[in-house]
């Protein structure tokens, strides 16, 4: 079998200063573990509009939509605000999401130990936190029809926009979160606003025929969006898997993941539909920019980016045991007190650089072999 393929997107910013410990771990992956990629590099954001006048050509789309796998860093910087909205350096972003379909958003909030004291809430209530956020990506009411600002009746204006979802919406996102919950603690919480949208009651509906129809040894239970907002402040650690839309997952996932600390540790993942050889469509990234404030100064925090790579591992090859192997060896590092300036506490201390972070983490690896 050929080696799977993996595109890589490192953009603008730190994207390319965090891909480059990625890089590493790919390479240790390939010499001591014999799993090989066929990896390709191509432009995304501000540096392909300065190539090509467009922050994603036809050609790099094409070759996203035939690779296995997509990873990117970030898009993005002052250098591009003034241009026009659609070459926008997110454009390449959005468009890769749009055009690959990819409709289930995971964003885990997982807790290290060793950065337990980061986190706004008390340590015994944050500590070995591990949870996934899946949100609807492509529906909902960023995308419903009718939108738009038009006059009112009364002289003024309406702004309107639609919250809108099908069946075929709900029930593809919500075997996306069964399928993780089996891999996992095998229970779901969908969230939605039953008692106030209808939305929210269709969606409720049809996540619950997904369970009984399909995956009925998954526990399944509801909550009002509302609701579970304040339970993932109050006790994050009953939820497993949760399940949403667009815009309840958008601001229930930034809740989540700052619940344990720092950007720079957060990984994402997008997945669409199964392609001809069963992997999902996917595109996996850090949740942080560009980060132009510290760009090219060498202070960037890597792991999200590795984190990111470590899914790739588990969701798109299948390597879960290989995603855990690299996910453990992050751990170990920060156990040790590695730290890049993003993690520093207020005791201070002398940070290493994205390299010394990613070097560290291969000299984890390699003790996990010992
Ligand atoms: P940002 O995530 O780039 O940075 C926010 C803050 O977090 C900054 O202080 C930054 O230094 C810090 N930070 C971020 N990642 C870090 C890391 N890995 N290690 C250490 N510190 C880190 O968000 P922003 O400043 O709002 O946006 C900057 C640019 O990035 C903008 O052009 C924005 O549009 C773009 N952006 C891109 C993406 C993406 O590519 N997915 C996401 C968000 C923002």
């Amino acid at each position: 079998m050929a080696n799977p393929s993996l595109l890589i997107l490192a953009g603008d910013g730190i994207g390319p200063e965090v891909m480059a410990e990625v890089k590493k771990i790919i390479a240790w992956m390939g010499s001591r573990r014999g799993i090989r990629f066929s990896v390709s590099e191509d432009l995304v954001g501000g540096c392909a509009y300065d190539a090509h006048g467009t922050p994603l050509t036809d050609e790099t789309m094409a070759r996203a939509q035939a690779a296995d796998a997509v990873l990117l860093g970030a898009v993005g910087g002052p250098k591009y605000d003034k241009l026009d909205f659609s070459v926008k350096p997110e454009r390449g972003l959005l468009r890769l999401r749009k055009e690959m379909d990819l409709y289930a958003n995971l964003r885990p909030a997982q807790c290290f130990d060793a950065l337990a004291d980061f986190s706004s809430l008390k340590k015994e209530i944050i500590a070995g936190l591990d949870i996934m956020i899946v949100r609807e990506l492509t529906g909902g009411v960023y995308f419903g029809e009718p939108r738009g600002i038009f006059p009112d009746n009364e002289g003024g204006r309406v702004g309107i926009n639609t919250q809108r979802y099908t069946t075929n919406e709900i029930r593809r996102v919500a075997r996306s979160a069964f399928e993780l919950a089996r891999r996992r603690n095998n229970k779901v919480c969908s969230m939605e606003k039953a008692n106030v949208m209808e939305s929210g009651i269709l969606w409720r509906e049809e996540v619950q025929w997904v369970h009984d129809n399909e995956y009925p040894d998954v526990e399944l239970s509801h909550m009002y969006a509302d609701a579970g907002a304040m339970q993932l402040v109050r006790w994050p650690k009953q939820f497993d898997v949760i399940v949403t839309d667009n815009l309840f997952g958008d601001l229930l996932s930034d809740c989540a993941a700052m619940l344990t600390g720092s950007l720079g540790m957060l990984p994402s993942a997008s997945l669409g539909a199964p392609m001809k050889n069963g992997r999902p469509k996917a595109l996996y990234e850090p949740v942080h920019g560009s980060a132009p404030d510290i760009a090219g100064q060498g202070k960037a925090n890597p792991i999200a980016c590795i984190l990111s790579f470590a899914m790739a591992l588990r969701y798109s090859f299948d390597l879960g045991d290989e995603a855990a192997r690299v996910e453990k060896a992050v751990e170990k590092v920060l156990a040790d007190g590695v730290r890049t300036a993003d993690l520093m506490g207020p005791e201070g201390g002398k940070p290493v650089s994205t390299s010394g972070m990613g070097d560290a983490i291969v000299t984890a690896l390699d003790a996990s072999l010992a």
